[in-house]
């Protein structure tokens, strides 16, 4: 008997079992080769950052160092072989990060009449030891005559965003301290070159959009301020902060001299108080008081994107800073 009913209403048996179960995704089979080759081409283009030539000839620091902790300052140093490449996963997030990084800066040259690009400086860390870095702008500073204006500019995923420039889960935190100590250095190396610096800015830019409403609730610009964010700092807070990585840069140099291992000290975690990564794999890190005793815990979060992170659970865990003096 024939059948007169419209049946496309009906679902098929494939739908019915998507209603069933959903649709998740088949295997990556197109993805799979691309990526492995994209990968292999990263590995291969991306040199690792201790290989690559300094800004400035005879410089043996780096900016991007700032903020660092000290153990890996020093493994960077060493060129000590890495024990952990980016995953494929973090590789591709880097590589948007780079990309976007320089789209931006060529369009920034063609906006600002008077701006460098990539600007190459160096600054004295102790007599005859120089560290030197690329600043990502220098333009003229629009508010000080005759005074120069560096920008240190970073990508960041959309969760991290809307924690350091949204009021997602409280108040806004602010740039990342190793972006604020990277900023330092280069507005340091600008002083030393002879400029006037009256203040610096870093700014973040987000990998996804934050939610109308929270960028609206910071910004002037609620539309920019769904994936930008600018902090602006003043020099005498930029000198107090190149200061102090100077003078972790100069711990680093005399536990060398020594030949000795330094702790694993990550700055500022612990508010000036000596904060320690204590278990890199595990990535937790302890503030110690002066009688020994563990008074915060912390999660050492940067530890998952060294490249020494094994490296560094096979060496020893030093926690006894007083011969090197950390606190300054
Ligand atoms: S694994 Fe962590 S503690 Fe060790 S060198 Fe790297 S960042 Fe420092």
């Amino acid at each position: 008997m024939p059948i007169n009913k419209d049946l496309a209403e009906l679902p098929t048996e494939k739908q019915a079992d998507r209603q069933r179960k959903g649709w998740p995704p088949d295997k990556p089979t197109i993805m799979t080769p691309v990526m492995d080759e994209w990968y292999e081409q990263y590995l291969k283009n991306e040199e690792h950052p201790a290989n690559l030539p300094m800004a400035v000839e005879g410089a043996s620091f780096r900016a991007s160092w700032g903020g660092m902790c000290l153990r890996r300052i020093q493994y960077e140093r060493a060129h000590a072989d890495v024990s952990n490449l980016p995953s494929k996963a973090d590789a591709y997030r880097f590589y948007l990060g780079h990309d976007m990084h320089d789209r931006i800066q060529a369009i920034a040259r063609k906006v600002f009449t008077d701006v460098a690009i990539e600007k190459a400086l160096k600054w004295e860390i102790s007599t005859d030891i120089y560290g030197a870095t690329h600043i990502d702008m220098v333009l003229r500073d629009a508010e000080h005559k005759n005074h120069l204006h560096p920008v240190e500019m970073k990508t960041t995923g959309g969760y991290q965003f809307k924690r350091m420039a949204t009021s997602f889960q409280g108040p806004p935190e602010g740039p990342k301290f190793s972006a604020l100590r990277q900023l330092a250095l280069e507005a340091q190396a600008l002083v030393e070159a002879g400029h006037k610096v009256a203040r610096g800015s870093i700014i973040y830019l987000a990998q996804e959009l934050v939610n109308p409403k929270l960028a609206a609730d910071v910004c002037d610009d609620p539309e920019l301020g769904k994936f930008t964010a600018q902090w602006d700092i003043g020099i005498d807070d930029l000198r107090q902060r190149w200061e102090r990585q100077n003078h972790e840069f100069q711990l680093v140099l005399a536990a060398e001299e020594e030949g000795n291992l330094i702790p694993r000290l990550i700055p500022e975690f612990g508010n000036g108080r000596n904060t320690f990564v204590v278990d890199p794999i595990r990535r937790v890190a302890d503030t110690i008081d002066t009688d020994d005793h563990i008074v915060d815990t912390h999660d050492a979060w940067m530890c998952d994107y060294c490249p020494f992170q094994i490296l560094c659970a096979s060496h020893a865990d030093i926690t006894k800073i007083e011969e090197v003096g950390v606190d300054g």
